[in-house]
């Protein structure tokens, strides 16, 4: 069966093609031809996940999905959660962003956090929300090259090394994308 991922973040669909194979095809929006951007304007991360994913719905007709990560850090008071994507600036860029969380930790003990995801499907027309969460801590340097965003100062709990020092398949086994996507193949299976 195939199936849309609204996204064009190449790693993302990456990790979860690997995640859904060989049972569902996962196509991206840039493998459609379709390089807009759509807003992420939304006070929640289901809201813009749904408006993704409604977007592409309805141009196309197409079942499809999407999802919306924020990483929450307590002492932060939850920040950058829904702006997690440019909380450093409006270039999206992960070095700026993790200059900032870093910055802001500098001086806190608390360093617990978590990244939440959450993945909205439309399937024939309805629409279903599924979660996945992952809960550790923020590193005080950079660690690993792999992965995206804030990997590599986030360590999952249970761990010693951080996500971007992990192989996509172990982060995938793990993480808050890879256990709200196994709810949606659980569903998908029903
Ligand atoms: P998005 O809503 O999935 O695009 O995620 C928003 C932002 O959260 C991204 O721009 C990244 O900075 C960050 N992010 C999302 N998923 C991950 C991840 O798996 N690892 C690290 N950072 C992530």
């Amino acid at each position: 069966m195939k199936l849309v991922f609204a996204t064009h973040n190449a790693n993302k669909l990456q990790e979860v093609k690997e995640l859904l194979a060989p049972k569902y095809e996962v196509i991206g929006l840039t493998e459609l031809n379709d390089h807009e951007d759509i807003p992420e304007n939304e006070p929640t991360l289901e809201g813009n996940a749904l408006v993704k994913a409604r977007t592409i719905w309805s141009k196309y007709g197409l079942s499809c999905f999407s999802d919306d990560t924020g990483l929450e850090i307590d002492a932060l008071g939850g920040e950058p959660g829904v702006y997690s994507a440019r909380y450093g600036g409006p270039d999206k860029d992960p070095e700026q962003n993790m200059a900032k969380v870093l910055d802001g930790l500098k001086d806190k003990t608390d360093r617990t956090a978590r990244f939440r995801t959450a993945v909205a499907l439309i399937l024939d027309g309805n629409q279903h929300v599924f979660n996945g969460t992952v809960e550790g801590t923020i590193r005080k340097e950079k660690s690993g090259a792999q992965g995206f965003g804030y990997d590599p100062i986030f360590q999952p709990e249970g761990y010693e090394i951080t996500f971007a020092e992990m192989d996509s398949a172990e982060k995938g086994r793990i993480s808050h994308r890879g256990r709200a996507i196994k709810a949606l193949a659980d569903f998908l299976k029903q």
